[in-house]
């Protein structure tokens, strides 16, 4: 596989690709980004391209800015790699006697495991001419490991490099970020995103795109929602709200009694009815669908919001920041959901409570 294959963005590889060509690494990388980034699929690549045993020639190259300069050179020359040698291959497999994947053991590292690490690094690799250390979730460690670490880091061995992963780079020590080549991911384009959750979700374009769309284009948090039951907790709320929408009171208390059964639930409920009401406002506008999160559910939103008035519209939004506010002050989350709910039928709150509001739980 050469880094054409490789699902991140081009400037990204092109760096990759040009500091193997120049042969001038750093003992030291960090590679970050949002969460669900391909760090783990970049580390690997770029593990294939230093160690990748074939010449230039027998593969083409084919990242578009990082043309070997001096074809036929023997090596890496062209910074490539080309998944099919033996390297490529055990590193694909992960199986490479020289390249090694760590982990945090629980929540996070243990000193015997960078300990471990030191020990081999001190070794003459077995295979390659260099040994690589691919650590995830590099952030994961207490004082007393990261410390450990950054002695490993400076005392380097000129045949070991150090490829620490981390979608929270703010819990890598100050000291260690120093000594790092920082490599940052950004989220893949909203184009690729949507193509990949259609492929691993089996679902529809619609669906893949309004996922996206709601993930605000992380494909970790989209992950999240496709495999919980945030789209069900959605289409569950949009039926209520059709019904509410020019109920009674009494079925405004019975649907925020159903949803109040647990607190994260509620809390969850309110950021998918603020995604509602943005589409609600989003419909009036020229060219609207290009401002939709929820894109398959736009008919129903359409329905939904007819004939409210915008100012209606925009209080039940303003109300609905303010219950989420009220969640986290603990306050009584029937209470805090019917509140929402009046605001959303076009009526006043106080109608339905006591005059103080919201009352703590
Ligand atoms: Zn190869």
């Amino acid at each position: 596989m050469p880094w054409s294959d490789v699902q991140v963005g081009d400037l990204v590889k092109e760096a990759l690709c040009r500091l193997v060509r120049s042969g001038r690494l750093a003992g030291t990388f960090l590679f970050y980004g949002p969460p669900g980034s391909a760090l783990e699929e970049l580390a690997f690549a770029f593990a294939s391209a230093i160690l990748c045993e074939r010449k230039v020639g027998q593969a083409s190259v084919s990242v578009a800015n990082c043309q070997a300069e001096t074809p036929g050179l023997p090596g890496h020359a062209d910074g490539d790699f080309c998944g099919i040698c033996r390297a490529c291959r055990h590193i694909r497999e992960r199986i490479h006697p020289d390249v090694f994947a760590l982990e945090p053991e629980g929540a996070f590292y243990k000193i015997d495991t960078l300990r471990t690490m030191q020990g081999m690094a001190a070794l003459l690799p077995l295979e390659a001419e260099r040994k690589i250390f691919i650590l995830r979730q590099a952030d994961r460690m207490r004082q007393e490991a990261a410390n450990s670490l950054l002695k490993i880091l400076e005392e380097p061995s000129p045949h070991s490099i150090f490829i620490l992963l981390t979608d929270n780079v703010t819990g890598i020590l100050p000291t260690i970020l120093s000594r790092s080549q920082r490599v940052r991911l950004s989220p893949p384009p909203l184009d690729r995103l949507i193509e990949n959750l259609m492929a691993s979700k089996g679902i529809s374009k619609e669906a893949a795109e309004s996922l996206a769309r709601l993930a605000g284009g992380q494909p970790g948090r989209a992950e999240e929602m496709s495999d919980g039951t945030w789209m069900e907790r959605r289409d569950r709320l949009i039926a209520l709200l059709e019904k509410i929408r020019h109920g009674s009171r009494l079925e405004i208390m019975h649907g925020s009694q159903a949803l109040s059964r647990d607190r994260a639930g509620a809390r969850e409920t309110l950021e998918a009815l603020l995604s509602l009401i943005r589409d609600g406002l989003a419909l009036t506008l020229p060219d609207n669908p290009a401002f939709l999160l929820n894109i398959d559910r736009r008919k129903e939103i359409r329905s939904l919001w007819h004939g409210a008035e915008s100012d209606q519209v925009i209080q039940a939004f303003e109300t609905t920041v303010d219950a989420l506010a009220d969640l986290d002050r603990n306050l009584n989350v029937q209470n805090v959901l019917e509140t929402v709910f009046m605001a959303c039928a076009g009526r006043s709150s106080v109608e339905s409570m006591s005059p103080k509001g919201p009352q703590r739980a």
